[in-house]
């Protein structure tokens, strides 16, 4: 396999001319060529520093270009790039940089006050900002850029070098650092450039954020692979996200369910998206409700991606022409991967058959090369080769997988295991309901009760309304209907769109 400083040569020889980045926050545009040569001024700045292969360097950024030239510099030496998700407070993020040990941290100032009480306990680590703000704790990284030489860097960097280091979300205990090798980027590439047709002349809006790897993974290094063009928003805003698919014309973009949600909420007639051909959805369940409606309102190709970022991360996928007729699943295994469903921590072999539920497991070339500095977690989940999701599911007949819940989200109130995400989905249909999730609270009497935490599109909305549609809508057992609706203006959600359940677990 070539590694990812050698893909974007490949890309920079055919298509130098060709628009590799637009930033839309700093109305800057780059060409491959150019863009190449600030990945090489920034890799000599780094080597400069004295980051060497195998050093880890963070970053804390949100969509701009400086993560992404910070990836290809990083993969040009053999260092090792650590995406940090920018909503993480002061502890978590010190937690992180306590067990990655950067050599230099990128942030950018919209994260300064965040990190400003915790980098004096990294005297090891080289804080560099993006911007033009002076601080006597942090250089500015593009000085240092500048004062750099364009020519590439001689390292000799192998397939099976680890690539990146990325924090799991985390929506349940301490985050894990997944290892990913420039091998495991290549083969994701090739999934996803296939499965979403992808070509030079696509161009590619990143509106999910950066540093995970639904987008980075899914979107964005495949569309380098192919020398497509990249169109970078600062941050995900619905609006903001409207316009630059009609100023940019823009083809093809991810999105989790919440944000396609936010988009249909718009008004919209009054953008020109008739350039758009494809929306990638998934990291998180999509409601049925909201993908008919993607459908019709925007009329363009839907693909489903499931999976997680141990796996690199897609490991199924649901094609267009299948979005209606298998509604609710998450499609079939990607290219070179098995998947099965197996008891519960069972082994390999313990497979269920179509429509019981029991535990997703995975098999494929792009699984992580572990956790970082965590042996005994990855044998946990590693056993024979295969990757234990910890997320249930179920498939049928014809070989489609449908994922039910995370094992850990499962309420089991009066003994009866109930999947949040089933009533979620029959909430969801209700026109006056904009978001909502289903959550156990602990009870004496049932073990666990069902809530259902509720955002409002119409505000004269109230728990009977929403009571008398489960029962109407014939679709729920007795006892899987909410007990009590808390009316909430947000959901607690990740920035990659999960919500948060823990959080509303503890309340
Ligand atoms: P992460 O740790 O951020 O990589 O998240 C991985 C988890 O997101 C999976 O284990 C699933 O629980 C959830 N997930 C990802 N994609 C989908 C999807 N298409 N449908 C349902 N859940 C998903
Ligand atoms: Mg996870």
């Amino acid at each position: 396999y070539p590694t990812l400083g050698v893909i974007l040569d490949q890309t920079v020889q055919k298509y130098p001319h060709r628009e590799a980045l637009v930033d839309v926050a700093k109305n800057k545009r780059w060409t491959y060529a150019e863009w190449n040569q600030e990945v090489n001024q920034l890799a000599n700045a780094l080597t400069h520093a004295g980051v060497k292969k195998g050093d880890v360097v963070s970053t804390l950024l949100f969509n701009r270009s400086e993560l992404v030239t910070t990836l290809f510099a990083c993969a040009r030496i053999g260092a090792i790039f650590n995406p940090i998700n920018y909503r993480l407070k002061s502890r978590e993020i010190a937690y992180i940089v306590q067990d990655a040990k950067p050599r230099v941290f990128i942030f950018e100032r919209a994260v300064e006050e965040v990190i400003r009480p915790v980098f004096f306990q990294f005297p090891m680590t080289l804080f560099w900002t993006v911007d033009s703000t002076r601080l006597n704790w942090a250089q500015s990284y593009h000085d240092l850029l500048s004062q750099a030489p364009p020519f590439s860097p001689l390292v000799d960097v192998s397939e099976d070098d680890i690539y990146a280091i990325m924090y799991t979300s985390g929506t349940t205990g301490k985050p894990k650092g997944v290892m990913h090798r420039h091998r495991d980027m290549i083969e994701q590439s090739y999934i996803l450039t296939h499965a979403l047709r992808l070509s030079p002349e696509d161009r590619g809006l990143s509106a999910a954020p950066l540093y995970h790897c639904a987008e980075l993974h899914c979107m964005f290094i495949p569309r380098v692979h192919v020398g497509a063009t990249n169109i970078l928003l600062h941050h995900f805003d619905p609006i903001l996200v409207l316009e630059t698919i009609q100023d940019e014309q823009v083809t093809v973009t991810f999105g989790a369910p919440t944000m396609w949600n936010m988009m249909l909420n718009e008004d919209l007639s009054s953008y020109r998206l008739s350039s758009l051909r494809l929306g990638l959805y998934g990291a998180a369940p999509m409601p049925p409700v909201l993908l008919r409606s993607c459908k019709e309102k925007l009329g363009i190709e839907l693909v489903q991606a499931y999976g997680m970022t141990e796996m690199g991360p897609a490991v199924t996928i649901l094609m267009d022409h299948e979005q209606l007729t298998k509604i609710g699943s998450a499609g079939k295994a990607c290219l070179n991967h098995e998947v099965r469903v197996v008891t519960p921590g069972g082994r390999p072999s313990d497979i269920l058959k179509p429509g019981e539920i029991g535990e997703i497991i995975v098999k494929g070339p792009c699984l992580m090369a572990g956790y970082y500095n965590k042996q005994i977690a990855t044998e946990k989940v590693i056993r024979d080769g295969w990757y234990y999701t910890g997320d249930l599911g179920y498939v049928d007949e014809e070989g489609y997988l449908y994922v039910a819940d995370r094992a850990d989200d499962m309420i089991i109130s009066g003994g009866e295991n109930i999947y949040p995400r089933e009533v979620e989905e029959v909430l969801y249909e209700h026109p006056g309901v904009l978001d909502v999730a289903v959550v156990g609270r602990r009870d004496i009497q049932w073990g666990q009760q069902v809530i259902a935490y509720v955002v409002r599109k119409d505000p004269s909305l109230t728990s009977e309304d929403l009571d008398q549609f489960c029962r109407k809508s014939n679709k729920l057992s007795n006892f899987k209907r909410p007990r009590e609706y808390v009316f909430v203006d947000q959901l607690p959600r990740n920035a990659s769109g999960k919500v948060q359940k823990f959080v509303l677990r503890s309340n």
